[in-house]
């Protein structure tokens, strides 16, 4: 075989003993994987908002954002659950590039993966514990999650992985909310194939054993648009799309039918600036329709501190996303107050 032992990696508990979670810290963890939870389920009406950078590249950035984030959120809070993106795995549509914290802890040096995950532990804790918020992030290698599994409130099946089989069977025995995404190609079967997989019980290889997952009856829809074979991207939040999903859920009989628009990616076609107008024409499209209302249960937004990403020719600009352009700060207060208007 061509691997090359690079460094040993410690087991989960291991890792985690090395960057624990305080208990009281796990008491808020908890309280916010309920709140989620309730949104979902329907018991709580409040608008789950999944909100922050593409990718979580730069610690004192991401905490600057997250105190920012918070101040917004005390005031939207009756309104909103508040979920921000802590995103430090990425996957890369040709494997090449920024692969993310977990890989890179420093993304101008090389990849050391076992500094990485003790240093996404440390900047998942610190939001925690700094902001009470709670902490979502993608799930983009199954084999990964016990070393994090403690510190995430909601966790994103990407558009890419949708479709594999370990990523929906490790989805079917998390403890908390998992969106999965519609293929980058934009079958909806394919997603909600997913969301029955990972509602269901299974029995396969992980993390050293064969386990028995109970199914996780929180498995629901994020819609983030598609890409065509000319590789134009197709929106799919408008009305038509969401009732589509809706018809889908109830033909499908499945739990608690959810779903979260993605307004950014194929959505807005990686047009940062669309994003509130994406919202607010999903947020009208709620208000047109009780199903939809109910179904529709919130929304993600790629935000950071300075909008755009970087242009690889300039300099480096603090705050703005390496990866996917993201909406600055301003315009991401005023759309969050606009939302706990509307909805
Ligand atoms: C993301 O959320 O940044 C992302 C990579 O999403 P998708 O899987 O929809 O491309
Ligand atoms: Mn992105």
């Amino acid at each position: 075989m061509s691997f090359t032992n690079v460094r040993a990696i410690p087991s989960p508990e291991a890792v985690i003993s090395l960057v624990p979670l305080s208990a009281e810290a796990a008491q808020t963890k908890k309280e916010n994987d309920r709140q989620i939870a309730d949104v979902i389920t329907g018991k709580d009406n409040r608008f789950i908002v999944v909100i922050g950078p593409c990718s979580a590249d730069d610690e004192d950035a991401v905490m600057e954002y997250m105190g920012k984030l918070k101040e917004v959120r005390e005031e939207v809070k009756d309104k909103l659950v508040i979920v921000p993106r802590v995103y430090t795995g990425k996957p890369r549509t040709t494997g090449e590039g920024y692969k993310g914290m977990m890989h890179q802890p420093d993304p101008t040096k090389a990849p050391n993966m076992l500094e990485g995950l003790l240093t996404i532990r440390k900047l998942f804790i610190r939001v925690i514990e700094e902001t009470g918020m709670p902490v979502s992030d993608e799930m983009l290698y199954p084999s990964n999650l016990p070393f994090v599994s403690d510190l995430l409130s909601y966790i994103a099946i990407g558009a890419r992985s949708v479709e594999n089989q370990q990523h929906r069977l490790t989805a079917s025995g998390i403890d908390c909310a998992v969106g999965m995404k519609n293929p980058t190609s934009g079958d909806l079967t394919v997603m909600f194939n997913s969301i029955r997989a990972a509602q269901h019980s299974h029995n396969f290889l992980y993390n050293g054993h064969e386990v028995k997952t109970t199914g996780n009856p929180l498995a629901h829809a994020i819609m983030r648009g598609s890409v065509n074979k000319h590789g134009n991207n197709l929106p799919n939040y408008h009305y038509e799309d969401l009732r589509l999903a809706y018809n889908m859920y109830i033909e499908g009989g499945y739990l608690n039918p959810a779903v979260i628009v993605d307004a950014n990616h194929s959505n807005s076609g990686k047009k940062f600036f669309e994003q509130p107008r994406i919202v607010k024409e999903v947020l009208h499209s709620r208000s047109y329709n009780t199903d939809i209302e109910q179904m529709v249960k919130g929304v993600m937004i790629e935000s950071y501190l300075v909008e755009g990403n970087q242009n690889g020719s300039e300099p480096h600009v603090y705050g703005k996303s390496i990866t996917d352009p993201c909406l600055g700060f301003e315009d991401t207060k005023t759309l969050l107050y606009e939302i706990a208007e509307r909805v």
